[in-house]
């Protein structure tokens, strides 16, 4: 048991990621979150606060250290949820534990939390869900205000970690070409950016919320196009700026066009 007596409340763990983090990943998946995005996909983990697995900081090191042997050069533990950010007592004990056997440490969060300056000397990687960048649109995305993501975006560049940034693409809601190149000039603005993605909604959630008597609030809203989320990618990864658009076939002429999605040719 550590000093602090400090316990983790852990929804679950998985033993072999391989998309939360550079290289192969223990996945710790912290239970609860502050926010109430339309589109979470772990109500279960997210909306509610109570008791799965408490668990020690040596408890979780020593099982992810059972697995260091896979890990090669870049991979180690990462802390998803859920908001990881949620229960900081208990993370800064564990990544400091972490660090001291040797393992490579991530962090996937929203950014909303507290008492994270310290905590974040012991993060390699932090793999950040950009909500919105707008205050209204992060609003109505998630339930709260942007302040506290902002604040913990700037510790996190303070601190010089690698960052990973990530949005969820939603049909009528962010996969407008507006948003993307939006998103960009703000990513442009950020140093030590590792990765770039951006995720498809999908509705696969659906029978959870069910379950869980909870309203599903995107039940009108299509999963994201796969393809067209690969475009919006493209375009986000793209060099040039502002007036850069996707290459598609015209809905109109049936021929390639270099305009944006809703002209008439
Ligand atoms: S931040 Fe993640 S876990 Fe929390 S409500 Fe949003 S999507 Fe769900």
């Amino acid at each position: 048991m550590s000093k602090k007596e400090v316990l983790g409340n852990v929804a679950s763990i998985e033993t072999t990621g391989f998309v939360d983090g550079p290289g192969i990943r223990v996945i710790v998946f912290m239970q609860g979150c502050p926010l109430r995005c339309l589109y979470c996909h772990n109500p279960d983990i997210a909306f509610f606060n109570d008791e799965k697995t408490l668990m020690s900081p040596e408890q979780i090191v020593n099982k992810v250290l059972r697995y260091k042997s896979y890990f090669g050069k870049e991979g180690g533990v990462t802390f998803s949820g859920g908001e990881p950010l949620k229960q900081p007592e208990f993370l800064l004990e564990t990544l400091k534990l972490c660090k001291l056997n040797g393992i490579n440490t991530a962090l996937d969060t929203s950014g909303v939390g507290e008492n994270f300056e310290e905590l974040l000397n012991y993060v390699d990687t932090v793999i950040l869900d950009v909500k919105a960048i707008d205050n209204d649109d992060y609003k109505k995305l998630t339930g709260l205000e942007i302040d506290r993501f902002n604040n913990f975006l700037k510790s996190v560049q303070k601190k010089k970690i690698d960052l990973w940034i990530r949005q969820v693409i939603v049909p009528g809601i962010n996969d407008t070409e507006e948003n993307i190149i939006n998103l960009k000039k703000f990513i442009s603005k950020l140093k030590n950016v590792k990765k770039v993605e951006l995720l498809p909604y999908h509705d696969m959630a659906k029978p959870k919320y069910e379950k869980l008597g909870i309203e599903y609030r995107l039940k009108d809203t299509k999963p994201m196009d796969k393809v067209r989320c690969n475009q919006l990618q493209k375009l986000l990864l793209s060099d040039n700026n502002e007036d850069n658009t996707i290459t598609q076939t015209c809905k109109v002429k049936n021929k390639k066009c270099n305009k944006s999605t809703t002209h008439a040719c």
